[in-house]
């Protein structure tokens, strides 16, 4: 498969390796956002949030922690985005599930943002609904 993450974690392609267990990888961005900024990459190619599993996803946030809490202390970093974007429309370029861990400092360039949009009560309960019943 033309994956560029699985051929970093095949080896074929290099990368700047945090960390590695059985199951993930973390590696450092090759164009990060600020210093720091690590991706949590599962070793088994799931496209996005919708075909990972629970088990292997828990991990994945349990690992982000665990770099979140190495990055403070190493980098003295208090603000950090855990992110995970999935389907071109949210940002996602590699179609191979990864959590974003970034380091936040003062007046950087990451900009993470919206303006709300006016939805009327009844779209609101239907949207309710909705949600509810698919669960
Ligand atoms: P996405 O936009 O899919 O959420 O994030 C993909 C991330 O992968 C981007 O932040 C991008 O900079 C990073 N990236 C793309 N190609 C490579 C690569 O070859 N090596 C590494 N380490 N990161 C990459
Ligand atoms: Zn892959």
């Amino acid at each position: 498969m033309d994956c560029i993450f699985c051929k970093i974690i095949n080896g074929d392609i290099p990368s700047n390796k945090v960390f590695e267990n059985d199951n993930f990888i973390a590696i450092l961005d090759a164009f990060p956002a600020n210093e720091g900024h690590t991706l949590i990459i599962p070793k088994k190619h799931f496209e996005n949030i919708f075909e990972i599993d629970e088990e292997t996803l828990k991990e994945g946030y349990a690992i982000a922690k665990k770099i979140a809490n190495s990055i403070k202390k190493s980098l003295n970093i208090d603000n950090i985005n855990i992110l995970q974007n999935n389907g071109a429309l949210a940002g996602q370029t590699v179609n191979h599930f990864h959590i974003h861990v970034i380091p936040r400092i003062e007046n950087d360039n990451v900009i993470i943002k919206s303006s709300p949009v006016s939805i009327d009560n009844d779209k609101i309960k239907q949207i309710i609904e909705n949600i509810k019943e698919n669960i």
